[in-house]
Formats: C-alpha cells, sequence, structure tokens
C-alpha cells in the first residue's frame, strides 16, 4: 500500500494512548489525523450524549444502554468501561482486522480500559498522557465549557486517581505541543 507509514519489515503492535481525562488525549489523536489521515484510529461505542459537532460513527458510535448491555453479552468489545457516568468501549473486530492486516491501530482510551487491554493482549504498547502539571489539567478540564460542574468535579476526582497510573504505563509523553506529542505518538505507532 503506498499510502502507508508502516516500514515494510515492521510488525505493528496494538498502541493505547490513556492518561486523565481533559490531559488533550482526544486533540492529540486529532491532530495526528489531521497530519496522517491513513492511520486508522479505532471508534469506541458509548453511552454518552454526544457533544455539539461529534458525529455518530467519527468521533463515537452513540448508543443507548440496552445496545451496549447487547455489544457486551454479544462478546463484541474487546474492553469496556464505565467513566464518569457513562459507558466505553472498543468495538473488538475491527481492531483485530487492522492487526491482522499488519496495519498499526491506535486506541484512545481510559485507564481502566488500558489496564484490560494490557490483560488480554501482552504485547500492547501503553503509552501515558501527562498534563504538563496539575495546574494545566484543572484549567483545561474547567474551561472545556460543555459539562456541567458535577460532571467536572467528577473528572477532577477520577484525574486524581488517574495520575497515579503513570508507573504502570511502558511510555510517557507529557502534552507540552501537541504537533510534538501527535510526532512521538506516531513515531512509537511505527516501531516494532
Ligand atoms: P469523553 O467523554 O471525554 O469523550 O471520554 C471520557 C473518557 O473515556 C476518556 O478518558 C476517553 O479516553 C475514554 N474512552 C473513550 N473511548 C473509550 C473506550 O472505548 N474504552 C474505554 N475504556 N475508555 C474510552
Amino acid at each position: 500500500r503506498g499510502t502507508s507509514p508502516v516500514p515494510p519489515d515492521v510488525r505493528p503492535r496494538l498502541t493505547v494512548l490513556s492518561g486523565p481525562s481533559g490531559v488533550g488525549k482526544s486533540t492529540v489523536v486529532a491532530h495526528m489525523r489531521s497530519v496522517h489521515p491513513e492511520v486508522w484510529l479505532s471508534v469506541s461505542a458509548t453511552t454518552r450524549k454526544p457533544r455539539p459537532g461529534e458525529r455518530n460513527g467519527v468521533h463515537y458510535f452513540f448508543v443507548d444502554d440496552e445496545e451496549f448491555d447487547k455489544l457486551i453479552a454479544n462478546g463484541e468489545l474487546l474492553e469496556w468501561a464505565e467513566f464518569a457516568g457513562n459507558r466505553y468501549g472498543t468495538p473488538r473486530r475491527a481492531v483485530l482486522d487492522r492487526l491482522e492486516a499488519g496495519e498499526p491501530v491506535l486506541l484512545e482510551i481510559d485507564l481502566q480500559g488500558a489496564r484490560l487491554v494490557r490483560q488480554s493482549m501482552d504485547d500492547a504498547r501503553l503509552v501515558f498522557l501527562a498534563p504538563p502539571s496539575w495546574e494545566e489539567l484543572v484549567r483545561r478540564l474547567t474551561g472545556r465549557g460543555t459539562e456541567a460542574p458535577e460532571v467536572i468535579e467528577r473528572r477532577l476526582d477520577a484525574a486524581k486517581v488517574e495520575l497515579a497510573a503513570e508507573a504502570e504505563f511502558d511510555t510517557t509523553l507529557v502534552n507540552t505541543s501537541v504537533e510534538d506529542v501527535a510526532r512521538e505518538l506516531l513515531a512509537l505507532m511505527l516501531q516494532a
């Protein structure tokens, strides 16, 4: 494939990008996609309601509780987790198909999901995205402006616990510049 960024002698692995909510995971991923549209990104299913501008099948597959139950029951999720009152899960088949086709795969998921992936796929590469500082993380979580105060509070509580998880990860990237982190992330994805 002429457009593939993968060198021919490299067998791509599953790369998992995780970190506290609000640290900028989705911004980094969106930037990488804009520079490298050929990189495939798993689209998660979620019971969360769409934010303004989010499109079904692009940012998430937006499903109701009953549909999410069905995905779990049918074994269609590689992992799933409850986060701040909603459920999120990675569709299994699409990820495995891409890996079998020799393409790099990126998951952008929460910490619980990252742990589950580690258990089921031991060659997965776990990348922790860290904020430059706690103050910066609070600023980002508060400044998004799309969430109610109690939702922000729950996300800050979760973030305190999540920051301590860095030690469980293979690699840490500090989110000082979206461009730099996106470049570093792609380089990791293309490593053997
Ligand atoms: P948000 O509601 O801000 O889009 O996402 C909330 C959290 O859920 C983020 O930390 C995001 O990475 C995580 N998340 C998104 N998709 C998945 C998924 O498929 N599985 C898991 N475990 N977490 C996910």
